[in-house]
């Protein structure tokens, strides 16, 4: 199938091509990028007035299969994922069982491969059954196909094992993805630790929780020369401490997520156990801390860590309720409506970190960038068109956004993964 995509608006981070081209698309690939171009024997996208970048890369994402199938399937995550402008997304092994041996690996890329949507890439436990006491078989997993190892919502509390397991990810080209959270510190806790924890009486999760642990990570990755990777960083402290390390040449990234630039902890007075997630929501300066932090680059992504839980669960009270949200399918347009039409960042910007940054991190050769030869990964989105967000016509089988009935601004119209339409806004 040939696809000519007429008229778009072309945003390029990493070539710099910009404004109004036309894309030929034949074989799966981007086969030519112009102006005017006239190919009668493709069928054509009438892309004018809308934005075309790379197809969006989300490395963080739990698509709880195998084991809790009720939340979201593969498939559901993916068509999810597709319906939010995402061709390419990471999902995290801790589901039951969790993703430790090449088996595992195994059956995330069978599941992933009969899909109908964006691609699926496996990251493999950390340690054995993610109980932080044992590493896994890197070179084993690599082999399966996993892209990165994380013990993702159990964070590593043994430093020694995560010493080891640095050492040996960076041996076999891998990328430790680190949630950073002191497991005494925070317990269960169900939100941050200040003025609203107060206000309701209930224990709270510190900043310097997650602090203590970016800390310790970054001197890790300083010493040990593995690529580090800190999940869905959430207080300005952080932000800081990786800032100076990357000051200092230290392979450290680092991913927030947009419910980090969007919401303070105030949000728990509006929405309960739905904005209960971990690391919790902070203060008004920890949100303007992130925001700093992706505007001078010490954050390169964004991700959603999109959380499926059932209606049931989240119906529950704030302090017995799973923690997590679901964003696959509001995070284009909720980080446009926080930082491109507030002014804060450009859509070149916001995009890189969409695309091409979360794609090196992991190392997916080919994905995050659009240029002739490349796959044919595309999101076409309108970045003005105002929606409402209403969770019951999702694709993910959860519902568990705290932006649903909000406005946002920017609707993904098309996504196009190997030169396949998997997802079209009616
Ligand atoms: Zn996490």
């Amino acid at each position: 199938m040939k696809y000519l995509i007429r008229q778009g608006r072309l945003v390029d981070p990493v070539g710099g091509i910009g404004g109004i081209m036309d894309i030929l698309i034949e074989d799966g690939r981007v086969a030519v990028i112009g102006s005017d171009l006239n190919v009668p024997s493709a069928q054509v996208i009438e892309a004018k007035g809308l934005t075309i970048c790379a197809g969006l890369v989300d490395m963080h994402v739990h698509l709880r299969e195998p084991g809790f199938e009720y939340k979201e399937t593969i498939a559901s995550g993916a068509q999810a994922a597709a319906a939010g402008g995402f061709t390419a997304i990471a999902c995290m092994p801790n589901t039951k069982p969790v993703i430790d041996c090449p088996e595992g690996v195994a059956f995330v890329r069978e599941k992933a491969a009969q899909a109908m949507g964006a691609q699926v890439f496996p990251i493999a436990a950390l340690s054995r059954g993610q109980q932080g006491q044992e590493v896994n078989d890197y070179e084993a997993l690599k082999n399966a196909g996993a892209v990165a190892l994380s013990d993702d919502g159990v964070p590593v509390q043994n430093a020694n094992l995560l010493r080891d397991a640095m050492i040996l990810a960076h041996r076999q080209g891998l990328t430790v993805l680190s949630h950073c959270e002191d497991a005494d510190m925070v317990q269960n806790f169900a939100v941050n630790e200040g003025r609203v924890s107060r206000q309701l009486r209930i224990p709270g999760r510190p900043a310097i929780a997650e602090e203590l642990q970016v800390m310790r990570d970054a001197m890790l990755a300083e010493e040990t020369g593995a690529a580090v990777h800190i999940c869905h960083i959430s207080t300005a402290k952080s932000v800081a401490i990786v800032r100076r390390y990357k000051r200092k040449g230290v392979q450290i990234t680092c991913e927030t997520c947009p419910q980090y630039f969007t919401f303070s902890e105030e949000e728990i007075l509006n929405q309960g156990s739905i904005a209960r997630v971990n690391p919790p929501l902070r203060t008004g300066a920890d949100v303007e801390g992130i925001i700093e932090g992706l505007k001078d680059g010490t954050i390169d992504a964004i991700a959603t860590d999109h959380a499926p839980h059932t209606e049931e669960e989240k119906a529950r009270p704030l302090t017995q309720a799973p923690s997590g949200m679901i964003g696959l399918e509001t995070s284009l347009a909720a980080t446009l409506t926080a930082l491109y039409h507030t002014g804060e960042m450009n859509l070149s910007d916001i995009l890189r970190k969409m695309t091409v940054n979360p794609a090196c991190i992991l190392r997916l050769p080919g994905k995050g960038r659009l240029a002739v030869g490349s796959d044919a990964d595309l999101v076409l989105f309108d970045p003005n068109e105002e929606w409402v967000v209403d969770p019951t016509v999702f694709r993910s089988k959860a519902r568990n956004t705290p932006f649903a009935g909000k406005v946002l601004k920017g609707r993904v119209k098309c996504t196009i993964s190997g030169g396949k339409i998997i997802y079209q806004d009616k």
